[in-house]
């Protein structure tokens, strides 16, 4: 059995003077609790997927990711929880002889098959979507229609949550793949807006995947959010030393660890952006997509 997900997932004041000085206000939507197993904003975008898988019949769950990839771990762990068969193709034919990561440890030990694919047919395999029989077939981070419409969810739990959610409000979240902005934004009400941070360098780029991903779930594109670039500081997984210093201090002042890749930049960027004059009187909520990596 799935583990249910605990919803409507925690919503947190932070009671931050910088942000009261703007007249703004600073809270956190607790995602990283979502799910015991799924993790994060990958259990959202899993959720409608693995109800189409189940309903289609499907013996198991395919998909594409890098060593280190979470959709990689998430399915494998959702698959377990449905009792499904999981395959993740990995990039990096060199990894196949090697010690397994702590990643790609626990896809395995939650039963997924692993195949290891040179960096070369990877990015064709991962485009190509391949077909196999019984399997439902799930892009590289997860972001597909259906994805998009798990993660308009977030919206819809915090207008329950917030009185007058609206246009007051900003819905500040990390950018990979595209997916879980363009949900969050489809989902907000009138007035409400969504401020996307990229993660990796993808200017043009992540906005043309974004209005894609809004149009495969909903058909249509909203133009309700924008994506700041200037917070990824330096690209995908880099941490420069101020991004650090800013994580530990938020984490010793308010007691919430921080996952560096995603949401250490989100929130960075919403303390950047306050001091750059641009989110005075907002209420801002940062949503908080996953959990720091486990210490290797
Ligand atoms: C995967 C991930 C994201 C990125 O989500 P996308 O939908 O790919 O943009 C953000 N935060 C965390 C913690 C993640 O693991």
């Amino acid at each position: 059995m799935l583990a249910a997900a605990d919803l409507p997932t925690p919503l947190t004041a932070v009671d931050d003077p910088e942000f009261a000085a703007a007249g703004a206000e600073l809270w956190l939507k607790r995602d990283d609790l979502a799910h015991p197993t799924v993790p994060g904003n990958k259990w959202r975008k899993l959720a409608p997927n693995l109800e189409l898988a189940v309903a289609a019949g499907a013996r198991g769950l395919l998909t594409y990711g890098g060593a280190y990839s979470t959709h990689v771990r998430a399915v494998a762990a959702a698959a377990k929880g449905l009792g499904l068969a999981s395959v993740g193709v990995i990039r990096g034919a060199e990894l196949a002889g090697r010690p397994r990561n702590w990643s790609l440890a626990r896809a395995e030990r939650d039963g997924m098959v692993l195949e290891f694919v040179e960096r070369s047919a990877y990015r064709e395999a991962a485009a190509g979507r391949e077909r196999r029989a019984g399997y439902h077939v799930l892009p590289e981070g997860g972001s597909n229609g259906p994805a998009v419409r798990g993660a308009a969810v977030v919206a819809a739990e915090l207008a329950g949550q917030l009185p007058d959610f609206g246009a007051r409000d900003v819905l500040c979240c990390a950018v990979g793949t595209g997916g879980t902005l363009a949900g969050v934004a489809a989902g907000l009400p009138a007035g409400a807006r969504a401020l996307g941070v990229a993660v990796l360098r993808g200017e043009g780029y992540l906005e043309a995947e974004v209005a894609a991903l809004q149009r495969a779930g909903y058909g249509r594109e909203s133009a309700n959010w924008r994506l700041a670039h200037g917070w990824h500081g330096g690209g995908y997984g880099r941490v420069p030393p101020e991004l650090e210093r800013f994580a530990r201090w938020f984490e010793a002042a308010y007691g919430v660890p921080l996952e560096r890749r995603y949401v250490a930049k989100a929130l960075w960027a919403a303390y950047g952006l306050l001091r750059a004059g641009e989110l005075a009187g907002r209420r801002v909520t940062v949503l908080v997509t996953g959990l720091p990596d486990p210490p290797s």
